[in-house]
């Protein structure tokens, strides 16, 4: 009986090791790529790791991979129901993880009304506006090393939400585009702190016609916040922000209707909801 227990045990033995030696070499060939955070939904991200000394693509455009094996990826509010991560490794084989994104139900709002042309944009409007965005655009151009993107986000402010990401109103038909936000309202005046540690690009010391007083913050790793409307601002181009630092204060300048915080969080060209980053607001 000993005997048959230790033929068992030899052949169990026999059997893990080739299963282990035949295991090895396929673990050591395929790059793992792994989600270890986030939210996949519509407007969400995810950070994750993957083998060293390899490249990743999101849907066939390279995702940076820092040192470590650390990545950053997001997905637009339109973005559709799956993504593909692909891996290479130096070794050029590839792996790839295939990502379900959950669709969201956005807030929509039907009104029985035309929608409003507005007054037609003026010459001087329009030249200044161009302006603007040539300045934004180089902003977000810009890649600052800076390690935000790892971080927890924290609220920047705390208040009533006057307005969430991704609502839209339709007026007979016509959708007008949606909000790309979180409003936060509060008096004119009140500071607001950094969500997370990184590098400003762009402080519109003049107001912008539609931002006013713009703050925007590069996290790293093509991940970036604006905050909209400030009555001041308290740091500068090129400044390194902390997460919790007190970087501006509460206005309405711009288009604005009345004093609140609006923060969009971007990733490349694609929008994400800022509640998707927070936990539950801190009370007090
Ligand atoms: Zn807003």
């Amino acid at each position: 009986m000993i005997t048959d227990r230790r033929a068992a045990l030899a052949g169990l033995s026999a059997s893990l090791g080739t299963l282990l030696a035949s295991a090895r070499p396929i673990a050591a060939a395929v790059p793992p790529i792994a989600i270890l955070a986030g939210k996949l939904t519509q407007g969400g991200w995810a950070r994750g790791q993957m083998a060293n000394g390899s490249s990743l693509k999101l849907d066939g455009a390279p995702v940076p991979v820092d040192r470590s094996g650390g990545f950053f990826i997001a997905f637009d509010r339109d973005a559709g129901p799956s993504a593909m991560l692909a891996g290479t490794a130096a070794s050029g084989s590839t792996t790839t993880l295939p990502l379900t994104i959950a669709p969201r139900q956005w807030q929509i709002e039907h009104i029985n009304l035309p929608m409003r042309p507005g007054a037609l944009p003026d010459e001087e409007f329009l030249r200044r506006r161009a302006a603007e965005l040539a300045q934004i655009n180089a902003a977000r151009a810009q890649n600052r090393p800076s390690e935000g993107w790892r971080q927890a986000m924290t609220w920047p402010l705390t208040g009533r939400l006057s307005g969430r990401f991704g609502s839209q109103r339709i007026y007979r038909g016509m959708a007008a585009s949606y909000h790309s936000g979180l409003d936060i309202a509060r008096p004119a005046g009140v500071p607001f702190a950094a969500p997370a540690d990184g590098v400003v690009v762009l402080a519109a010391v003049q107001a912008f016609t539609l931002e006013g007083h713009l703050l925007l913050i590069d996290h790293g790793m093509g991940l970036n916040s604006a905050f909209l409307h400030c009555s001041a601002l308290n740091v500068g181009v090129g400044d390194t922000v902390r997460q919790g630092q007190a970087i501006g204060r509460v206005g309405m300048t711009g288009r604005a209707t009345g004093p609140h915080l609006h923060w969009s969080i971007k990733w490349r060209a694609a929008k994400l909801d800022p509640l998707l980053f927070l936990g539950a607001m801190p009370t007090g």
